[in-house]
């Protein structure tokens, strides 16, 4: 699966995920100054009556205005200067905090003198014991009831409890994962889905192996109403047990091994939230609303669309049959073979019997769709939208045949089905999903308008290259259990960068892996992170394997090894891997050993890349040079380490370096392999300086001592190109990483970042934009005046030329569009008078001319971003947002609604996107994430989020990327005390609505970094900027 994190740039999350996400261009709202709300103005120009504005957000009015009663329409010089004050509140309550906690900080050596005796140890920890032994048994033990699923845990002992079944009787299964004894091999499914009243009628009959003789059959089936039930033909008793989504058939004699045939007939609604057969709707060109069903059942929602074994390794072949009226077409993972006509408007399609197979995979839509088609080789490759968007497909078209045609010759095992149909869905959370055969997209990761930019482009290209390499890392071989999402996401993520690179080398795309890395270490630096591959059991936890760390992370260390293996053992080990697995299921220790075979070196992978996949985190190489002999450690670099547990954690880690004397050509790079705590390096000769990890292929941060920093920064300020710009792009990134781990001085932050302004590559010069915006963010939401208008200024004198000189015509080198685009965004949200003044014409032109006068797409979001601080131009936004047909336009015209400072059309759009009506839900994340780059309208997002927290979790799963998205953009950017209670007595609100999350401790953790930063920087940054 895609993550929408492209999107903002992918799969969900993209938001915060990806590559345009990091950019700047997404991460720059910069407000100066929090004082555009005008409330008093009454505006009749855009669609916001009183009744539309029904949501008031409680804390909002706690938190920014200090004041308990005050509603939206009092007047506008309350609510600033309360937010005024309120910052400056914030300030005092924070300083209070400082002084509280450096205190604490400051007793803490002398705290020995007060420590208890060992003996008081004992004697305290063994009282306590005792109390919480007995607490245990008078709490759990009277409450355990046959529903309670913790009873079985809190006494190991006890006989197994079996939880009560629907039909209050016992249900025969204790576990969540399904019992081995019973397989399936086959399914026949018929569908009639009703698009008139969003429901749909099915029969199963699924084909049976019994391996071990047993006297229960579970499988997984949810919320449908099962109508009858056959086991050889025989009716059967079915048992459900709903919070697991189980059903179970109990039988009074065990069943011998052999084959069986188990019939169910069932009906359902469509689901009304995006997993499972669910129905959407649009309105086209004429103003008709039109509907849909389709379905996306990664990772655990099969069972919401028909009774299975709904587990990846339950692999099986499926025969599926959907009847529909003749104005709909149906598709599935198969080629139709035929097409039967009832006579009373109905007809029956019937697909080819399905190539073995998980149940996620599987995939049907029934829709109103036109297509164009090419072949490939022996496959028939087709592209679907709605007939009012079919022209644009083309693009995607010829890209998907470039690829797979990469793909059949990479992998040397042909993609496998004689057709491949990419659909365009209107309604769609995911950027994109693999199903064998059908993979389906958000429209904005697959069609393609006239005005779309490279840099659209390099999203659609992205997404495709990931799903079509998913058809052999995913389809074809499967992790065995979701433990192992990394095998499928990683590889899949790997792959889209690689295959780019190679078939479509104008897209740059090496910059966006760069930032890809970059992000995936950020993440990876929490104690909250966790290993690559790591126990699942949950549904909660099998969705928040879909996050950072399976994909990036995942890829990042692949990378790492293909650039450890030489002689293209890498590929040979893959194509080893797949031929051996070929339609089964595997785990990450069969991916090792089949590359550990191939590799000639004296090499082993299982060994080496274990430790990068059993353990979270990544290491921080400390690099100390004298003369010729090279000290180097390991340590696990993680932020907030007091919360650490484990300090002895040892990575293998293919060290690469190079020195003044030969840096930049890969020939250069010599690899020292570091598995110990600390180990030395001789060098052969003198050198002036050494550069660890090359081209920052390796997934570590290395720091140097002063004199190593001291080096590496001479050169760069004689000549920047004595390192290559991903070096570079490295230095800058770890030297902020390092500041942030409390290892550097922020005064050291900036003597590195002086060499900038003479860079002029893209990938350095954005991650710079990028750390100083987060740090820009930080304190303007803290209402630091006086340094956001320093920080201001030291943007202006380092990119202020640069912002300049940047052209507003259109561009087609995607390198320099990057480049621009989040310098000019940059420069808008500063206020920079040129900036604003080249946006607004620009917006003019396109009014004027009826929208044909064209709009770079890459400046459209900056150009957008400005226009929407007017009544007027938010208006032509909105109008746009609805009858745009182009959704990369759509995409950025809703970036720019929701970058207004306007606090009711800021309550107007939340409620929008969150109830679909005039804005996508699929949206969401993305409208939550604009606005909370915004100081006006942060803290009404948060608000709204905690008010809306049930409505939400109908939406989007609980742990799932949308989820994740929205708390991390509505609470990254709190820094203080206050907001970190604020936010910690929410989540412990959830209970079992979320307060288990990982995203949960994530946030949790990102303000108290943020929190220390600012203790430990605030004095720094008042002198030095
Ligand atoms: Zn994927």
């Amino acid at each position: 699966m895609e993550s929408a994190n492209h999107l903002n740039h992918q799969e969900y999350g993209a938001i915060e995920r990806a590559p345009l996400p990091r950019n700047m261009i997404e991460n720059s709202m910069f407000e100066e100054e929090p004082d555009v709300v005008d409330l008093a103005k009454e505006s009749t120009s855009y669609p916001i009556d009183s009744d539309d504005v029904v949501y008031e957000p409680r804390s909002s009015r706690l938190l920014v205005r200090g004041l308990g009663e005050n509603d939206l329409d009092e007047d506008e010089e309350d609510y600033e200067s309360s937010a005024r004050l309120l910052g400056m509140s914030f300030m005092n309550r924070s300083s209070n905090q400082r002084s509280a906690a450096s205190s604490y900080t400051r007793h803490q050596p002398s705290g020995l003198c007060s420590m208890p005796s060992a003996k008081t140890t004992v004697v305290g920890v063994l009282l306590l014991v005792v109390v919480v032994s007995v607490f245990m048994v008078i709490y759990f033990v009277p409450g355990c009831t046959f529903t309670r699923k913790g009873c079985q845990k809190t006494n190991s002992t006890m006989e197994k409890i079996y939880p009560i079944s629907t039909s209050d009787e016992l249900f025969p299964w204790t576990e969540l994962r399904l019992p081995s004894s019973v397989h399936p091999v086959h399914y026949n499914i018929s569908l009639h889905p009703d698009l008139k009243n969003m429901t749909f009628q099915g029969s199963v009959s699924i084909k049976v192996e019994v391996l071990n003789e047993t006297k229960i059959i579970v499988l997984h089936s949810s919320d449908m109403n099962i109508t009858k039930a056959t086991f050889q033909d025989k009716v059967v008793h079915f048992l459900e047990y709903k919070p697991w989504q189980q059903i179970a058939i109990k039988f009074p004699e065990d069943l011998k091994k052999g084959l069986y045939v188990l019939n169910i007939d069932y009906t359902a609604n469509f689901s009304n939230s995006y997993d499972g057969f669910y129905n959407s709707s649009y309105v086209d060109t004429n103003g008709t609303k039109r509907v849909l069903a389709a379905t996306q059942f990664e990772p655990l929602a099969a069972r919401k669309a028909f009774p299975c074994f709904d587990e990846p390794a339950f692999k099986s072949t499926f025969l599926i049959k959907i009847t529909r009226e003749s104005k709909y077409i149906s598709l599935s993972n198969m080629p139709k073979v035929k097409t039967t006509d009832f006579k009373n408007g109905l007809l029956e399609d019937e697909f080819k019997e399905s190539d073995t197979m998980s149940t996620y995979l599987v995939a049907f839509i029934v829709a109103e769709f036109s297509s164009y088609s090419t072949n490939v080789s022996n496959t028939t490759v087709s592209v679907y939208a709605v007939p009012d968007k079919k022209e644009q497909v083309h693009y995607a078209l010829d890209a998907a045949a470039k690829l797979l045609e990469f793909y059949n010759n990479f992998f040397e095992i042909d993609y496998p089905l004689s057709k491949l149909d990419l659909v365009a869905i209107p309604d769609f959370l995911a950027g994109a999903m693999e199903n064998w055969g059908l993979i389906t997209f958000r429209e904005t990761t697959l069609l393609v308008g006239n005005n779309s930019s490279p840099l659209d482009k390099q999203l659609v290209t992205s997404v495709i290259a990931h799903e079509l390499a998913h058809q052999w890392f995913g389809n074809l071989v499967t992790m065995r259990w979701w433990n192992d999402l990394w095998l499928n996401e990683g590889f899949a993520t790997y792959m889209q960068y690689m295959s780019i690179k190679n078939v479509f080398p104008d897209l740059d795309i090496g910059t966006e892996f760069l930032n890809v890395r970059f992000k995936a270490l950020a993440k990876d630096a929490l104690n909250s992170s966790h290993p690559v591959s790591t126990v699942v059991s949950t549904p909660e936890q099998v969705e928040e394997m879909f996050d950072s760390v399976s994909y990036e992370k995942g890829a990042s260390i692949l990378l790492m090894l293909n650039a450890t293996l030489t002689n293209g053992e890498f590929r040979k080990g893959v194509i080893e891997y797949l031929l051996k697995y070929n339609r089964s299921n595997t785990e990450s220790k069969d991916l090792w050993n089949s590359l550990s075979q191939v590799s000639k070196q004296n090499l082993s992978v299982s060994e080496m890349m274990n430790t990068w996949t059993v353990h979270k985190g990544f290491p921080l190489v400390t690099v100390k040079r004298n003369g010729t002999q090279v000290t180097l450690s390991q340590e696990h670099f993680l932020l907030n380490a007091e919360n650490s547990t484990d300090y002895s954690t040892l990575w293998h880690v293919p060290l690469t370096y190079v020195n003044d004397s030969c840096s930049v050509l890969s020939s250069c790079k010599q690899v020292f392999h570091l598995k110990d705590k600390t180990a030395i390096l001789k060098l052969p000769g003198e050198v002036k300086w050494l550069k660890f990890n090359f081209r920052s292929d390796g997934f570590y941060i290395v720091h140097y001592d002063m004199e190593g920093w001291k080096a590496l920064i001479d050169a760069l300020n004689g000549n920047i190109n004595v390192l290559p710009c991903e070096d570079r792009a490295a230095l800058i990134n770890n030297i902020f990483a390092l500041s942030r781990l409390g290892r550097v001085s922020f005064r050291q932050v900036l003597n590195l970042m002086d060499y900038i302004r003479n860079e002029n590559e893209t990938a350095p010069l954005i991650e710079a934009l990028f750390q100083l915006d987060q740090i820009y963010r930080l304190l303007d939401k803290r209402s630091e005046l006086n340094l956001v208008s320093r920080m201001t200024g030291y943007i202006d004198s380092h990119f202020g030329s640069l912002m300049e000189s940047q052209s507003w015509e259109l561009e087609t080198s995607v390198s320099k569009m990057t480049l621009r685009s989040a310098l000019l965004e940059m420069a808008c949200s500063l206020n920079r008078l040129n900036c604003t003044t080249q946006a607004k014409h620009l917006f003019d032109q396109w009014v004027h001319s009826n929208k044909t006068s064209p709009i770079p797409s890459d400046l459209m979001r900056t150009v957008f971003k400005v226009a929407a601080q007017t009544d007027d131009g938010w208006d032509v936004l909105l109008n746009t947002y609805k009858h745009s047909i182009y959704d990369a336009e759509k995409h950025k015209t809703l970036e720019g609604l929701a970058s207004t400072q306007d606090v009711r059309k800021i309550l107007w759009i939340l409620k929008k996107s969150l109830d679909g009506s005039e804005i996508q839900t699929q949206d969401f994340p993305l409208v939550i994430h604009t606005i909370c780059r915004n100081f006006a309208g942060y803290l009404y997002a948060w608000d709204f989020v905690k008010e809306n927290w049930e409505k939400i979790t109908q939406k989007f799963p609980l742990g799932s990327f949308p989820i994740q998205s929205i708390i991390m953009s509505a609470t990254s950017q709190f820094s203080t005390k206050t907001h970190l209670m604020e936010a910690q007595n929410f989540f412990s609100s959830l209970g079992a609505k979320g307060s288990q999350m990982r995203i949960v401790q994530e946030a949790t953790e990102t303000i108290k970094q943020n929190m220390r930063w600012m203790e430990n920087n605030l004095n720094t940054l008042q002198h030095w900027l």
